[in-house]
């Protein structure tokens, strides 16, 4: 990106991004494509949540119970990914670790298989791409795994990518695009000289909206395989004993290990988290209790209300001026990110709403837009 200390270097802006994060710079990158003057705002860009995201971009396994619409469009943007992890890579030469070798979700006890096959069966329900596997089938595809494993599932069109990786990319598709960045934090939107604002902050948003979103803490492992060479190549996710971990083998012998899920926005690593999630996991695969611990981190997601993200035009409580807002991801805010980047600027170039988008407007929350909504449903 090319920074400067105040505004659009050539006059005002069409659009001011702000936030710095995948979802920020994947914004900035599409407005900026659509030959808007694009301005983004972040003191420190790529140093919220994204910083520790594990990366998986898992539609199937990350659906759940009464999130159907959310699910479809996790179903949406991880379509997107194939071509948009391509077009990154072509524009800035840079490889972001995005990966198409599936998901095994394994399970140790009948208790972890009955609670498994309880989800199975509603993705299934769902059309969604899943294969059950018994023990030895299991085994074939990931010989290391332990041997206690009892049955699992393989979500072919769950992928990774590597989110550091990926906002590097798009710092440098942003430069060649022509955003500039402002290294400072905005206090107010209201301050800024553009056409239109988009607030993507991450957890930030808050103060900037006053819109419900509140920090969930993730405890989150790096560990290196000796000599780089990792002993499996699917992202595994585990029941384990009750416990729920995930590893994530990069090909540069990484692997990610997480995640706790707390509702409280510090970011203190603890020794408890990590004993769990290494025993979570070692029981899953007992060779990575040879691996190096090379990194143990936190960062808080940006939740909301129903877990869903908040997309879509917002008017500000103080001065009725109206924002976009992209926000709110969660879970998932990176296999969220191409159809955010290409939804948010649609409308910032003056596009009419997706439907797509019609679930997820930032204001469902408050009384007057439920009120609002059942007078016009103007989604139906
Ligand atoms: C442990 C963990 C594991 C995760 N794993 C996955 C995963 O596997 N798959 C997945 O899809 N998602 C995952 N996520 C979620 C994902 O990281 C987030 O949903 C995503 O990072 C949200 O992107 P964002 O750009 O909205 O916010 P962030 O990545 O948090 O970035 C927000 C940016 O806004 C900037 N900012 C904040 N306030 C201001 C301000 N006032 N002015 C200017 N700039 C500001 C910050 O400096 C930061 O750069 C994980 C998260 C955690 C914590």
């Amino acid at each position: 990106m090319t920074a400067t200390g105040s505004g659009h270097a050539n006059g005002r802006a069409d659009v001011a991004v702000v936030g710095g994060g995948p979802i920020g710079m994947g914004i900035a990158w599409r407005c900026a494509q659509r030959g808007l003057r694009t301005v983004l705002h972040d003191p420190a860009p790529g140093s919220g949540a994204s910083s520790v995201a594990a990366g998986m971009l898992a539609p199937v396994a990350e659906s759940h119970f009464g999130e159907a619409e959310l699910t479809r469009l996790l179903v949406d943007s991880a379509a997107r990914w194939p071509a948009f992890a391509a077009e990154l890579t072509a524009v800035t030469g840079q490889d972001i670790g995005y990966r198409t070798d599936g998901t095994l979700v394994v399970t140790l006890t009948g208790d972890d298989q009955r609670e498994a096959h309880r989800l199975w069966a509603y993705q299934q329900s769902l059309d969604l791409p899943i294969t059950l596997l018994r023990a030895t089938a299991l085994r074939e595809r990931e010989p290391a795994l332990a041997p206690r494993a009892r049955g699992g599932a393989l979500m072919p069109d769950d992928h990774q990518v590597d989110p550091r990786r990926l906002v590097a990319a798009l710092d440098t598709a942003l430069d060649r695009a022509g955003v500039t960045v402002v290294p400072q934090p905005v206090t107010d939107v209201s301050t800024l000289d553009a056409q239109v604002v988009v607030v993507a902050a991450g957890c930030g948003s808050a103060t900037l909206t006053g819109l419900p979103i509140r920090p969930v803490k993730g405890q989150i492992l790096r560990l290196r395989a000796p000599a780089g060479a990792v002993g499996f190549r699917h992202v595994i996710r585990g029941y384990a004993d009750g416990r729920h971990v995930y590893l994530v083998p990069r090909g540069d012998g990484e692997v990610v290990v997480g995640a706790t899920v707390e509702e409280r926005g510090d970011t203190t690593v603890t020794a408890g988290a990590v004993l769990e999630l290494l025993r979570a996991a070692a029981d899953l695969l007992p060779e990575i209790a040879e691996y190096e611990l090379v990194e143990a981190r936190a960062a808080a997601r940006p939740g909301t209300p129903d877990n869903a993200p908040l997309l879509g035009w917002h008017r500000m409580p103080g001065d009725g001026r109206r924002v976009l807002v992209a926000t709110g991801h969660h879970r998932h805010g990176i296999v969220l990110t191409p159809v955010t980047a290409d939804l948010i600027a649609d409308l910032a170039a003056g596009a009419d709403p997706d439907p797509v988008l019609a679930p997820f407007q930032p204001g469902r929350f408050t009384a007057a837009t439920r009120e609002n909504a059942r007078e016009k449903e103007p989604w139906s």
